[in-house]
């Protein structure tokens, strides 16, 4: 195994700081480890929604996680362009979410994660964090998180 493989491994299985449900390749927010051209290594993250204020817990984790193996003076680099889109999570990652009770960023209406029914409504644009938004099931009357497209 590579160096830059294994860093990619274990950067891509931290949980997101907001949501430890998935982690940080199930959200797509890991773009890339390379090599820079003095040979230090960089690792890319792409943020979620830029008003998530996890990044600089997610910049401290992914230091401290690739120093824990025994590679220091890694680089962390926010990229911005492209921007994330929810398209970049995983089937693995929105398999995780329905499980944990969140419905998943599909483009159309959320369905229930408790019971499958599509039959839900928004209660709030803002759940558990600025990411989701709050919303109930008319059938089983529970209500979920939903993860915002965008
Ligand atoms: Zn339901």
């Amino acid at each position: 195994v590579s160096e830059l493989d294994q860093i990619r491994d274990v950067v891509g299985r931290i949980p997101d700081p907001e949501l430890p449900a998935v982690t940080l390749a199930d959200l797509g927010i890991l773009r890339g480890v390379e090599h820079a051209a003095d040979g230090h290594v960089v690792v890319t993250l792409t943020p979620t929604y830029s008003g998530c204020p996890a990044i600089d817990a997610i910049r401290a984790d992914v230091a401290r996680t690739v120093s824990d193996v025994g590679y220091g003076g890694v680089e962390v680099r926010m990229t911005l362009a492209p921007a994330w889109t929810t398209d970049w999570i995983t089937g693995e990652g929105r398999e995780k979410l329905r499980a944990y009770g969140i419905a998943p960023p599909d483009r159309s209406d959320p369905a229930c994660p408790q019971c499958g029914s599509s039959d839900t409504r928004e209660i709030s644009r803002f759940g558990s964090t600025p990411c989701q938004a709050h919303h109930a099931c008319n059938r089983c009357l529970e209500p979920f998180d939903r993860f915002k497209p965008i």
